[in-house]
């Protein structure tokens, strides 16, 4: 048929052919939230009704522990934007069995599943620190209890490590086991997280989610096939190092999240965060770019789409 020859009907059966290219290319996928948090119990329908508004049309919620991970399958279940990675926390590693991969693997025959952890290494709040915190406020403790205090501390901080090793070993090898990819928490304990690592390079790959590092930590991951994603850490006065991170490197090797209800973005720095904000998070990463905020949502959308099993069978 010649053009000539179309009629209106043909043009809006065209119309409705075509794929919804609008739609797909502002979306965004907040990678990393814990809306089984208490801090959502309220008006949860109200934050993904905001995340759908600002386009963020598909939310991974992130297991902390072996009931936080059923929670987020239950999300997932409930939820048609909400998908469930299943993992435990190095921070709850203290509350954890010393086998979290049985209790995992039956969790992660769910289809909705699309990634084990969190997992990895955090530091930051080991024994020793703690003692040491408590002491700048009690001076006038004897020293000798100090010293004990003190040493035990460190004999539970060796503890306390070599947990959180054995528990994200077991995640990797579920991983590994599964073919799913890993979602990656480090804090203050960088090498030791790389370590770990090493021996699974090539057989799973990890997103160091919240990243915070240098840029030459930054190729270190992305050199061993991993990712990284960028929170609203971005969009702080002080996040320039990071911001800077966030414009050098490769446009398919990021993703976006927000790890509400954590580090809220400008301007909403201490309140309460929620996936719509995915959006500041890609909007100051295009600026910072010189791109298109259109750009930065298509890559990291089809880069999140490559990385998590959407599509289980
Ligand atoms: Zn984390
Ligand atoms: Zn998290």
């Amino acid at each position: 048929m010649s053009s000539e020859g179309q009629t209106s009907l043909d043009r809006v059966r065209n119309r409705i052919s075509d794929p919804p290219l609008l739609e797909t290319a502002h979306m965004l996928i907040d990678t990393h939230a814990h809306l089984d948090f208490p801090d959502f119990a309220n008006d949860l329908e109200d934050v993904l009704r905001r995340a759908d508004e600002a386009d963020v049309k598909r939310v991974i919620n992130i297991g902390t522990s072996i009931e936080s991970s059923k929670r987020a399958i239950a999300l997932a279940e409930k939820y048609p934007s909400v998908y469930a990675a299943i993992g435990v926390h190095p921070s709850s590693a203290h509350d954890a069995e010393d086998d979290v991969i049985t209790p995992l693997r039956e969790l992660a025959k769910h289809p909705r599943v699309v990634a084990i952890g969190e997992t990895g290494l955090d530091y930051h709040h080991l024994p020793s620190e703690e003692v040491a915190k408590e002491k700048q406020v009690q001076v006038m403790t004897a020293l000798r209890s100090e010293t004990d205090e003190e040493i035990e501390a460190q004999i539970r901080d060796g503890a306390c490590k070599s947990k959180q090793a054995s528990l994200f070993q077991q995640q990797l090898d579920l991983a590994v086991e599964l073919g799913l990819n890993v979602v990656i928490h480090q804090r203050d304990a960088w090498e030791d997280t790389l370590e770990v690592l090493r021996a699974y390079t090539g057989k799973v790959r990890g997103v160091f989610h919240c990243f915070g590092g240098s840029l030459e930590q930054a190729n270190e991951v992305l050199g061993l096939d991993h990712l990284v994603s960028f929170t609203g850490i971005v969009t702080f006065k002080n996040g320039v190092a990071v911001r800077q991170v966030a414009a050098d490197i490769p446009l398919w090797k990021f993703m976006v999240e927000t790890d509400c209800p954590f580090l809220a973005p400008t301007p909403f720095r201490g309140k309460r965060c929620e996936p719509a904000y995915t959006r500041i998070v890609a909007e100051t990463i295009a600026v910072a770019r010189g791109v298109s905020f259109n750009e930065i949502a298509e890559a990291t959308t089809e880069t999140a789409e490559q990385f998590f099993r959407f599509n289980r069978a």
